[in-house]
């Protein structure tokens, strides 16, 4: 569909991960390219209107995939999931600080509908684009690769004025239909939390629905292991973390998940989560970028592409947030330069902060953010560029305060 981006990131299963993570890098933004060129923006929704939901009722049959407390076929286990899909996405809505959360703002989301549409999420061939955003436990796909548990198909307006269904877009890069597709065929199963315990070796609903939402509302992977936009899966029978609960909605999320909302969704009435640190990571010696430097474009790579850099809370030792270095605008009608430069926001202030830089060259790679170009260049746009590939390559060196 012209204009419109599409993004297919998946949830591949990687238990043993887990027992090597070494935890590091951060949220990091989904981004558009404005069909008028210049600087990539995050693609997030817009907050004006509430994001209208609703999930297909149409369940696999045979095989059974979906495994809850209540029988199959059942009113009650249709409640039951509805209910695992409610609690999932109060874990986004309750972090503190968002217009998702914001009592200025209307309900970030509308009501939870339901279809009966076995095929109400948009297909391989995009031609069931609704403007609806849709949850499908029941749509097959081409994109179920082997070890893809569930994914988010996110369409995006690179422009103002573009219209899928009854949503036309006010700014480029703003989310005009997001879809979550839960694999269908077998060969993975899940179960709801109250089921999670007698069928140990289904997988976690609540935890796929919570990482796949955080794709929904315009995350990419992040590198922090604990963060539930980690690309790993919990194992099956498992999950990671704590249970939302009435009062802490958001306990599954990690501060770097609850960073990267507050970026895309800032509520502009709040005064704590409002630090900023950036900067620029540079190699010790320039030459060493001399492989980098002739982009298709011609322009200059200065600093260090790709290294994570994270925020770490000095008296607590709590990754808070993390970014990818590596580009900067010195406008919005700028295509970006590859300078290293870092910007990691809405930190709390009042705190003291430790940055650790690492490059991507551990278990999270420059494959699980899209290939690491992260939608930021295109040659053919009105300000053509081209990402450098990642740098992975360099050994970062602690240089004492002072
Ligand atoms: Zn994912």
């Amino acid at each position: 569909m012209r204009g419109i981006r599409r993004w297919f990131p998946l949830f591949p299963v990687c238990t043993i991960a887990l027992a090597f993570a070494t935890g590091a890098a951060g949220y990091t933004l989904n981004y558009t390219l404005p069909a008028s060129g210049g600087c990539p923006v995050p693609t997030r929704f817009s907050t004006v209107t509430a994001i209208a939901r609703e999930w297909s009722t149409s369940l696999p049959v045979s095989p059974q995939t979906i495994f809850t407390v209540a029988a199959p076929g059942t009113s009650q286990q249709i409640t039951e999931i509805q209910q695992t899909i409610e609690t999932a996405f109060s874990a986004w809505t309750g972090v503190t600080g968002t217009t998702l959360n914001a009592t200025t703002y209307p309900d970030a989301l509308a009501p939870l509908g339901d279809t009966s549409t076995q095929d109400a999420c948009a297909n391989d061939q995009e031609s069931n684009l609704t403007g609806e955003d849709t949850i499908c436990f029941n749509q097959s796909s081409t994109a179920f690769t082997p070890g893809v548990l569930a994914f988010t198909r996110v369409f995006a307006a690179t422009a103002p004025g573009q219209t899928l269904g009854s949503t036309t877009s006010s700014f480029a890069g703003q989310i005009l239909e997001a879809d979550i597709l839960v694999r269908n065929d077998g060969q993975v199963t899940f179960a709801t939390p109250g089921a999670l315990a007698s069928n140990p070796s289904s997988y976690d609903l609540e935890s796929v629905l919570i990482h796949e939402m955080g794709h929904f509302f315009g995350l990419e992977h992040s590198p922090i292991w604990r963060a539930v936009m980690t690309p790993f899966a919990p194992p099956p029978g498992t999950y990671f973390g704590e249970r939302p609960t009435a009062t802490e909605p958001d306990a599954p999320l990690a501060d770097d998940d609850r960073t990267g909302l507050r970026v895309l969704y800032p509520d502009p009435n709040d005064t704590t989560d409002v630090g900023v640190i950036t900067g620029r990571v540079l190699p010790a010696n320039p030459l060493s970028l001399a492989g980098l430097q002739a982009t298709a474009a011609g322009e200059y790579v200065s600093g260090i592409f790709g290294a994570n850099v994270v925020a770490v809370d000095a008296n607590t030792g709590q990754v808070m947030a993390g970014a990818l270095s590596g580009w900067s605008c010195s406008s919005a009608s700028a295509a970006p330069v590859f300078d290293g430069t870092y910007t990691i926001e809405r930190l709390p202030l009042g705190r003291t902060y430790n940055l650790y830089i690492e490059p991507l060259d551990g278990l999270f790679t420059p494959a699980d953010i899209g290939g690491g170009g992260l939608n930021l260049c295109s040659t053919t746009s009105a300000t053509p560029c081209t990402a450098p590939p990642v740098n992975a390559d360099f050994v970062p060196h602690v240089r004492p305060a002072g």
